[in-house]
């Protein structure tokens, strides 16, 4: 299997390179070159597998070459070893739990599995990498803990000091070993900033072997995958059509359940459920495409204006309006309905929904008003990680899960760094 750039079809590389570069030189995302169709026996008997047997067989297509089938084996029961609950909230409507994995937040799927598959490429030979990573919180959580004691690999990640969550910055910061941190004395944009300039300083970048884990990665895209498989394979004996509601922002989960759906899983239709960032429900309403400044919401992990899966679903559609639309509807929800979607689903139904899934849960419920279908939204963050938004709204405090216990207790270790690029290289050079 080969993987092109969706700024130019003649750019094509095989799967180490394409999960080395992230982005692809042209700055295009990297897309397989044919989306493999299953096997009807193993799409029939899904609900059979379990969860890593389900991703080795949907990812095998992708990683053979590069990847052993003991290897990938080894590696799926690994990356893919936490609950993945599928809640009945009402009659025919089902919250799919992704906050199960250590950090809480749906990216472990993604970062858990890039680790492994990058520390694979690179055991045995001197290929070291250095992964480096601008968060605003999440994503940062998520790479350092799904590349702690990776072999052959460093991670620094980089977050603007005093403008992160106490616990995000615990799970960023207390790990040790190949995981450093760097408190940024600016905002997110000055992170970022100092990232982009130092994979273009040549010098550093080729010495250091600097990767980027960045959400447009291949490897943390594919195995996105894993969970609509996993939840059809429950759902699909009731016979109804089956619809996917998901919160999104930069639109990699959604573009994962497109390729899974043209890898011949029986998804009826997707929910592209937006805040105030409703970039991509607008398009789907006027056909125009046209990133803005993101807005600060509730569901900040949402707040993106220039969505960059935007390419790759272009791709999958050909660049047609009218095959988006046969296959996703738009929804966008304010903060206020936000929170009353988390109110409504704790009165009603004693359920706790965190903003994200609530807007999930939203956009279902009018698409349902008027379609029979089976329904199931995303539920992308355990309630606990915004705790400041639900508490409040609920009138009740959450418990701290136990994974989250021994984090807190430790101290915060980050070196302070000043936003100027020439600090910055010095800084980094010091730890590498
Ligand atoms: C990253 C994130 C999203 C958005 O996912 P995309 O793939 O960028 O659309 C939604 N919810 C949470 C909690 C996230 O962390």
């Amino acid at each position: 299997m080969k993987f092109y750039s969706t700024n130019n079809n003649a750019n094509i590389v095989a799967f180490d390179t394409a999960v080395r570069q992230g982005l692809a030189y042209d700055k295009g995302l990297f897309m397989p070159e044919s989306i493999p169709d299953l096997d009807q026996e193993f799409l029939a008997n899904i609900g059979n597998y379990s969860l890593p047997e389900v991703a080795i067989e949907i990812l095998r297509p992708y990683v053979q070459g590069h990847i052993s089938e003991a290897t990938l084996e080894t590696l799926c029961s690994d990356a893919f070893n936490f609950e993945l609950p599928l809640v009945e909230v009402e009659t025919n409507v089902y919250s799919l739990e992704l906050y199960h994995g250590p950090t809480l937040a749906f990216k472990d799927f993604g970062a858990r599995f890039m680790a492994r598959v990058l520390g694979e490429l690179n055991a045995g030979g001197d290929q070291q990498n250095t992964i480096l990573v601008a968060t605003s919180g999440d994503t940062g959580s998520a790479v350092a803990s799904g590349f702690y004691k990776v072999p052959n690999t460093r991670v620094v990640i980089l977050y603007p000091k005093g403008k992160v969550s106490t616990l995000q910055e615990k799970q960023m910061t207390t790990l040790g070993e190949n995981i450093s941190a760097l408190a940024i004395e600016g905002n997110f944009d000055d992170c970022q900033r100092l990232v982009k300039q130092a994979f273009l300083d040549k010098d550093l970048a080729e010495k250091y072997g600097l990767t980027s884990a960045n959400s447009i990665n291949l490897a943390r895209l594919l195995p996105q995958m894993l969970y609509y498989f996993y939840a059809v394979g429950k759902l699909q004996a009731a016979g109804k059509p089956i619809i996917f509601s998901v919160p999104s922002g930069n639109y990699g989960n959604l573009t994962a359940g497109l390729i899974a759906s043209k890898m011949g899983l029986p998804i009826d239709h997707f929910l592209a459920a937006a805040n105030a960032n409703k970039i991509i429900p607008e398009y789907l309403k006027t056909g125009k495409f046209e990133p803005k400044p993101s807005i600060k919401t509730i569901s900040n992990a949402m707040d993106v204006g220039d969505p960059s899966n935007f390419a790759r679903m272009n791709s999958l559609f050909d660049g047609e309006l009218s095959k988006f639309r046969r296959k996703i509807t738009g929804y966008s929800f304010n903060d206020a309905e936000t929170r009353d979607g988390i109110a409504f689903l704790k009165e009603q139904y004693n359920y706790i929904a965190d903003p994200h899934g609530a807007i999930g849960y939203l956009a279902l419920k009018e698409y349902m008003a008027s379609h029979n279908v089976t329904g199931v939204f995303l539920e992308t963050a355990h309630p606990i990680k915004f705790r400041e938004e639900v508490e409040p709204v609920i009138q009740e405090q959450l418990i701290l899960p136990d994974i989250l216990k021994p984090v807190m207790d430790k101290p915060v270790i980050a070196t302070t760094c000043g936003t100027s690029y020439e600090e910055f290289a010095a800084v980094l050079k010091g730890m590498l």
